[in-house]
C-alpha cells in the first residue's frame, strides 16, 4: 500500500482522499484553513461550498446529471453525503450546505487512514510519501501558486479565466452566417462569420457601453486583465478599438458578394466537438440579461441559445493539455497528479469528480505501474478528455458538457433528448462493468 499526500481539503481533495483510503492507503490530507483563509471560504470545514448551494442538474439527460450518476455508481463521498442533506431544489440537486461541510469533515477525521493536518504548505515536495496529489482549488495560496507555476514555467498556470459566451451551434441562423478563416487560412471551416453594417456596429457599441457588468471582487483586481480585456472595457475607449481588435473585418470579405463588413464577430468551434461556438474575444463582466440582449443584436445570433454565458474572475488553473495525462499527473512525473478545479474543470461536482477519479488512477499506478483513463463516452472520461486533449493555446476552464462527451451513437438521426438518453445509458452500462475493478 502507498502514503500519498493530498494538499487542500476541498471537495478534490476530500474525495480523493477517501477514495484512497477505501482502497487501503495512507493519506496525509493538509488543509490550511482555518488558520489561513482565503478571499471567498467562511471557515474551517472541509469541502466547503463558497457560494451556490447547488450541484446544478440532476437529469441523466444533461451532462452533469450523468456525471452524477457516473459518481454514485463509482462510490462517491461527495454524492454519497449529498444525498443525507439534501434540500428540496427542482430538477437542480442542492444541499444544505453548512450540514454538507460538517458531515463531509466528520466523515474524513472519523477515517482511520486518514491523517489531517492543518497548514499551509509553501512547495511541491512529497516528503516520505510516495505520490502528492495538489488539490487546492480556485484560490490556491501565493506560495504554492508559485512553487507550481516555477516547476510548470511559462504558460503553464494561470490566475484568472476569461471565458467568452459558449452556443450551442443547431440554434443558430446558418442563413446569415459564412464561414471563412481570416485570409482564406486554415481549412476554411474553422470560424464562422457574423457581419455587421455600420449602423448594426454602432447600435451594438452603444448597448455594450450601456450595459450593466458585475463589480470585481477585491481579490480580483483589474489591472491582471490587460492582456485580455473584457468586451465591455474594450468598447469604452474609442469607437473603433473592437473594429481593430476582435471585431476586425479585414481578410474576412464575404464569399459570395465579395464586400468587406464594417465589422466582424467570429465564431470559433469549442474544441471538441461541433456542437458548440465559441466568440471570439467576447469575455465579458456583463450581467447575464445584458449579455443576451447583446447576442440579439447580432446578425444570426438573435434567437441562439447559450450553453455557458461569458464571465471573468479569479481562478488558478493549469495548462492542463501542456502539462497533464488524462489520468491528471504530470507528462514528466507520474507521481505528481492534480486534482479538482486547479486541472481547467470547473464546478463543485467536475471538481470532486476529478478526485473521484485520482484516487482510482493513483490506486492503479501503484498495483500496476500504469494507468488505463477512463473512456471518453462516459461523463467521468470526458473530463480527463478535456484536461489533456484540448488545444493548450486556448485552454479555458470547462464544466461538463455533452460536447466533451464522445458521441458513441454515430450519425443516425434520432431527437437530442433521445439521443442523450441512449449515450446515458450506455455511459453508465461502461461506468457500471468498471466501477467494480
Ligand atoms: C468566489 C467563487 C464562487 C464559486 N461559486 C461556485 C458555484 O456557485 N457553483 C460551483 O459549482 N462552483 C463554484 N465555484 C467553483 C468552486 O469553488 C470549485 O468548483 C470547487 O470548490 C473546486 O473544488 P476544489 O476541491 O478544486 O477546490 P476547493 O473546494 O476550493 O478546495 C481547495 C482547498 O485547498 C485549500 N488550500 C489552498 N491552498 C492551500 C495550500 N497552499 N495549503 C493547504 N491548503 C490549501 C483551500 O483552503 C481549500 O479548502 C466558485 C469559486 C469561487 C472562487
Amino acid at each position: 500500500m502507498a502514503k500519498i499526500r493530498i494538499i487542500g481539503g476541498g471537495l478534490a481533495g476530500c474525495e480523493c482522499a477517501f477514495g484512497l483510503a477505501r482502497r487501503g492507503h495512507e493519506v496525509e490530507l493538509v488543509e490550511m484553513r482555518p488558520d489561513v483563509p482565503t478571499p471567498a471560504h467562511s471557515g474551517g470545514g472541509l469541502a466547503e461550498l463558497v457560494c451556490s448551494n447547488s450541484f446544478r442538474s440532476d437529469s441523466e439527460t444533461n451532462a452533469v446529471g450523468l456525471l452524477k450518476r457516473e459518481m454514485e455508481l463509482m462510490g462517491s463521498l461527495v454524492m454519497r453525503i449529498g444525498a443525507t442533506v439534501r434540500v428540496p431544489a427542482g430538477d437542480a440537486f442542492a444541499v444544505d450546505r453548512e450540514r454538507f461541510s460538517a458531515a463531509m469533515t466528520a466523515t474524513i477525521e472519523g477515517e482511520p487512514r486518514i491523517a489531517l493536518r492543518r497548514e499551509e504548505v509553501r512547495g511541491l515536495e512529497r516528503g516520505d510519501a510516495d505520490y502528492l496529489v495538489v488539490a487546492t482549488g480556485p484560490l490556491t495560496s501565493g506560495a504554492l501558486f508559485d512553487a507550481i507555476g516555477g516547476r510548470l514555467g511559462n504558460d503553464g498556470l494561470y490566475f484568472y479565466d476569461a471565458i467568452a459566451p459558449i452556443l450551442a451551434a443547431d440554434s443558430l441562423d446558418m442563413s446569415k452566417l459564412y464561414w471563412k478563416s481570416r485570409w482564406g487560412k486554415g481549412d476554411g471551416s474553422d470560424y464562422l462569420n457574423a457581419a455587421m453594417t455600420e449602423s448594426e456596429y454602432t447600435a451594438f457599441l452603444h448597448a455594450l457601453r450601456a450595459a450593466e457588468v458585475y463589480p470585481f471582487h477585491d481579490f480580483e483586481n483589474a489591472a491582471h486583465f490587460e492582456g485580455c480585456l473584457p468586451i465591455e472595457e474594450m468598447a469604452a475607449r474609442g469607437d473603433d478599438t473592437l473594429r481593430y481588435g476582435p471585431m476586425k473585418p479585414v481578410g474576412l470579405d464575404h464569399p459570395v458578394t465579395g464586400e468587406r463588413p464594417y465589422a466582424v464577430v467570429q465564431l470559433r468551434k469549442e474544441d471538441l466537438s461541433d456542437e458548440y461556438f465559441n466568440i471570439v474575444g467576447f469575455q465579458t463582466k456583463m450581467k447575464i440579461p445584458e449579455q443576451k440582449r447583446l447576442l440579439g443584436m447580432i446578425p444570426g445570433l438573435e434567437n441562439c441559445s447559450v450553453a455557458r454565458w461569458g464571465a471573468m474572475h479569479r481562478n488558478t488553473f493549469i495548462n492542463g493539455p501542456r502539462h497533464l495525462t488524462s489520468a491528471f499527473h504530470l507528462k514528466d512525473d507520474s507521481r505528481l497528479f492534480f486534482a479538482g478545479q486547479i486541472t481547467g474543470v470547473e464546478g463543485y461536482i467536475e471538481s470532486a469528480a476529478v478526485g473521484l477519479l485520482v484516487a482510482r488512477y493513483v490506486d492503479e499506478m501503484e498495483r500496476t505501474g500504469s494507468v488505463a483513463p477512463l473512456p471518453y463516452h462516459t461523463a467521468l472520461g470526458a473530463l480527463g478528455r478535456h484536461v489533456a486533449e484540448s488545444s493548450p493555446e486556448r485552454y479555458q476552464p470547462s464544466n461538463v458538457t455533452w460536447g466533451l462527451i464522445e458521441d458513441r451513437i454515430g450519425k443516425v438521426r434520432m431527437k437530442k433528448e433521445v439521443r442523450r438518453q441512449k449515450q446515458a445509458e450506455i455511459a453508465l452500462a461502461q461506468i457500471g462493468s468498471l466501477a467494480a475493478l
